[in-house]
């Protein structure tokens, strides 16, 4: 099969284009660090590409697929969420679409977890104290003190890849684990988590006897000390189960006034107005998020009022931004490896070129 294959990624994703470059492929890279606009990405495919690259920050819709028709083979993006492509649409041209499941759940997780301590142990203020040269003594509880996450209950909404890494992590933490997913329920992924924190009571490492099962929605919200948030966003329609503003007045009501609330997901999961008021409020003791409903966070946004600072901890989607799991050209390693490999999967076909059995297409239905 010629290799001679035409590729246009958004976005420079590292070393592992060599690959497709030493594979004798046409590769242009979009060099700015901003995303192109949806008109030279319209370009692009109308020109005849047979393959794309994208990031969560390229809008693919029937007007690509569209541009592409008879030449457009495949997206390849460099991600697990797919919320950016409209899949109903890729169904309807046959273009079969991947993602980078898997190698980014770790590093997501854990990601979820540190900031979750940054919120509860309000590191940010400590540091600041320290910098701004603040710290005048040390007290037993001035000027301020933060919440342990150790021996707590998490509330893991979403129990799919990401949801259960974050669970190993806290049961790492004497953690009590309530899970809650409407789709998918791993019980033997909790009976062994179960197991393995009844090891550790009767062999000493944990005090506590802890404990994990799934409950409903409502009672993960109103017995947890943490909430942390691992689903897609799934919008009004997309399925019976929606996350979009899955968080809003009504359900971060129905968290304790002490509870901490995570999100490493996607930012509309979250009304951010019903957020800020929460926090502004009262009814929530602090949110830590990584996502936001507009990206990059608009100057104006209500979250980042002054009087809730202290409670609100802001970061830029960096959750898998760890070196190995963002540019590793290895697919078993790396999003930018996995994302090549996909990309190659369905141009140079492999798996006997059945698009079902390659194991990074998302939308295997369309075939
Ligand atoms: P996954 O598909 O393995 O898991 C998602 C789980 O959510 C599934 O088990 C699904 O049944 C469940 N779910 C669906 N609707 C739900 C609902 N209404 N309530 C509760 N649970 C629901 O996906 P994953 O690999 O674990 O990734 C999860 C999401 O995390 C991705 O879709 C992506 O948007 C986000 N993500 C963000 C970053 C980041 O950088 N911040 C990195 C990786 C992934």
């Amino acid at each position: 099969m010629s290799k001679n294959f035409r590729v246009f990624a958004t976005c420079d994703i590292g070393p592992a284009l060599d690959i497709l470059r030493q594979r004798g492929y046409q590769l242009e890279v979009y060099p700015e660090p901003k995303a192109p606009p949806k008109s030279l990405i319209l370009a692009k495919v109308r020109s005849g590409i047979d393959g794309l690259i994208t990031t969560l920050r390229d809008q693919i819709d029937a007007e690509v697929f569209e541009a592409g028709k008879g030449s457009l083979k495949v997206v390849a993006q460099l991600a697990v969420g797919f919320d950016n492509i409209n899949r109903a649409d890729a169904n309807r041209y046959k273009v079969p679409f991947t993602n980078t499941a898997d190698v980014l759940t770790e590093a997501t997780a854990e990601f979820a977890f540190f900031i979750m301590g940054d919120l509860a142990r309000r590191l940010w203020s400590a540091e600041h104290l320290t910098r701004e040269n603040k710290w005048g003594f040390w007290h037993p509880y001035l000027p301020f003190l933060g919440d342990e996450v150790t021996g707590k209950t998490i509330a893991i909404i979403g129990t799919g890849r990401i949801g259960l890494a974050m669970i190993k992590k806290c049961a790492g933490f004497d953690m009590n684990i309530l899970c809650y997913d409407p789709a998918y329920q791993n019980h033997e992924f909790v009976s062994a988590i179960q197991e393995t924190m009844d090891l550790r009571h009767t062999r000493g490492i944990q005090k506590e006897k802890t404990w994990i099962k799934y409950v409903s929605f409502e009672d993960s919200l109103q017995q947890a000390d943490f909430v942390s948030v691992h689903v897609p966003l799934i919008r009004e329609g997309e399925s019976s189960t929606p996350t979009f503003h899955l968080f809003n007045e009504r359900t971060l009501r129905m968290m304790k006034a002490t509870a901490f609330l995570v999100n490493t997901s996607r930012g509309p999961v979250i009304d951010e107005v019903a957020l800020a008021r929460a926090l502004r409020e009262n009814w929530i003791a602090g949110a830590a998020l990584d996502v936001y409903e507009k990206e990059p966070l608009p100057a104006d946004s209500p979250l980042r009022h002054p009087a809730i600072e202290d409670r609100c901890r802001l970061l830029p989607h960096f959750a898998s931004a760890g070196k190995i799991t963002r540019l590793s050209a290895d697919p078993d390693k790396g999003m930018a490896g996995r994302c090549v490999q996909g990309l190659i999967d369905v141009l140079e076909g492999n798996y006997g070129v059945d698009v079902k059995g390659m194991p990074y297409v998302v939308n295997k239905e369309a075939f």
